[in-house]
């Protein structure tokens, strides 16, 4: 896979051949503003452009492999991770990054060579930024939906002095990318994995590779409309690795050899199956028949009548992600499975256990800066006509189905009960718990839970009078 053209000026393809590729199913591919890109596969480097200083890095000789790259939105603006020949971490950092991130880099970069090696800075448009080093992390100018995900995943013990920051309850970040406020796409190890976009473009793209097998994700922040992205799925028995990848205004371009015929994609939802601290998402259904709905694809799982299955994910066009008991994942018609009742796929009772606690220490600590991540307690409904709800990263994530069986977790599902928690949510209260500089944002946050707290009370009858 190559990506635009090679370097030009100073040539340094020389150099570039001379690197060791990156290992196998291992990606860095870095957009800049306008046609500068640096792209590393485990077969090899390309490059349009690099900053002068880079280009001296490769040309020296001394640098076995390169890491990760990301450019900020200045030519001085960049930051390169080489793994070097003596089999040292190094990092080269332009001088036109951020001024907080600076700060963080020297901080970590003193503070003890494990800690300097594992530190990574992802920037994007506009000064944003992440960056990590093991479990610690500090962002500037992320979505707000993205920074929720990295408050809910951190100790809620963390310092604002120096922006936003914290520490990883467990893990460490293995890539984040975003596009302004159109799309994002976060993953820590087998903890939290997602991709939230407005962009059909993005989520025909999801859709049309193995989530389960994914190897890389990147997304061009600086890019016109946010349509500039990789995706790109592990190698599998040896053959060339499944990709879709996009260089707006171009069109997208693909592989996508283990699937003749994909199902094509209206609107669904986007959140990944993911563990949450032991909360799996998913729901059982029972195969109808045995065998596969379609002459006999790959990408298509093989059932027995009766087998039970898990349904990982609604794929769109009645196609569901499938884990059968031997662990195998495919795709299955909707023909093929009885869902019984749809049962609920995280247990609603630990759910809306761990819900409860987390908003009683919320509340507890004051000075809100973030609202809770609804979706992570319950992501039940997968109904298209509310995935452009659930998918809006200006929104809360769940629908009132997902409301629903949150709530019925809490083994008292009544008008009272659902009064109650409204009530915790009363805009006007909830904003006196925030903290002053994000207490506009969360109270609009606040009003919509509150209305749709509405919604099932409005489903739900009173109870009748005592005579
Ligand atoms: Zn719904």
């Amino acid at each position: 896979m190559a990506l635009g053209n090679q370097a030009k000026m100073v040539d340094i393809s020389g150099a570039l051949t001379a690197l060791e590729p990156l290992g196998a199913d291992q990606y860095c591919i870095a957009f800049g503003p306008g046609a500068t890109q640096f792209c590393g596969t485990p077969k090899g480097y390309s490059t349009t452009q690099l900053p002068r200083k880079v280009v001296n890095d490769l040309l020296s000789g001394n640098i076995k492999k390169v890491l990760h790259a990301s450019f900020g939105n200045n030519a001085n603006s960049y930051f390169f991770t080489y793994e070097m020949r003596d089999g040292t971490i190094a990092h080269r950092a332009g001088s036109g990054i951020p001024a907080g991130l600076r700060f963080f880099v020297d901080r970590i970069s003193s503070a003890s060579k494990e800690r300097a090696s594992s530190l990574r800075v992802q920037l994007g448009a506009s000064r944003s930024y992440v960056a990590w080093s093991n479990s610690r992390w500090i962002s500037r100018g992320i979505p707000e939906s993205l920074l929720a995900v990295l408050y809910h995943l951190s100790s809620p013990d963390f310092d604002e002095a120096n922006g936003s920051q914290g520490l990883l309850m467990s893990g460490t970040i293995d890539n984040i990318a975003w596009h302004d406020s159109s799309s994002w796409y976060f993953k820590s190890g087998s903890a939290h994995e997602e991709l939230r976009t407005s962009m059909e473009i993005i989520k025909n793209a999801w859709y049309s590779l193995m989530h389960a097998n994914l190897a890389y994700v990147a997304i061009d922040p600086h890019s016109p409309t946010g349509g500039t992205f990789a995706f790109v799925e592990k190698t599998q028995d040896g053959r060339e690795p499944n990709f879709v990848l996009r260089c707006e205004p171009e069109d997208t371009v693909s592989r996508l050899h283990s699937k003749q015929d994909p199902p094509s994609v209206h609107t669904q939802v986007i959140n990944v199956p993911k563990k949450s601290e032991g909360l799996l998402m998913f729901q059982w259904a029972v195969s109808k028949y045995t065998g596969c709905s379609h002459a006999r694809d790959t990408w298509e799982l093989e059932l027995k009548k009766g087998e039970r299955v898990k349904v990982l994910k609604y794929m769109g066009n009645d196609w569901f992600f499938v884990e059968n008991r031997r662990n195998e994942h495919g795709w299955v018609h909707k023909s093929w499975l009885d869902f019984q009742q749809m049962t609920p796929h995280v247990d609603p009772r630990k759910a809306y256990a761990r819900f409860t606690v987390d908003v009683e220490k919320m509340f507890k600590a004051g000075n809100i800066r973030m609202f809770p991540v609804l979706n992570l307690y319950m992501n039940a409904c997968t109904k298209d006509t509310c995935s452009p709800l659930k998918t809006d990263p200006h929104y809360l994530g769940i629908c009132h189905h997902d409301l629903h069986e949150l709530m019925r977790g809490s083994g008292d599902y009544s008008l009272d009960t659902l009064k109650t928690e409204r009530n915790k949510w009363h805009p006007d209260r909830f904003a006196r718990f925030c903290h002053p500089h994000h207490r506009e944002t969360l109270r609009e946050k606040a009003q919509a839970l509150f209305v749709l707290f509405g919604v099932l009370m409005e489903k739900t009858p009173a109870p009748e009078p005592a005579a």
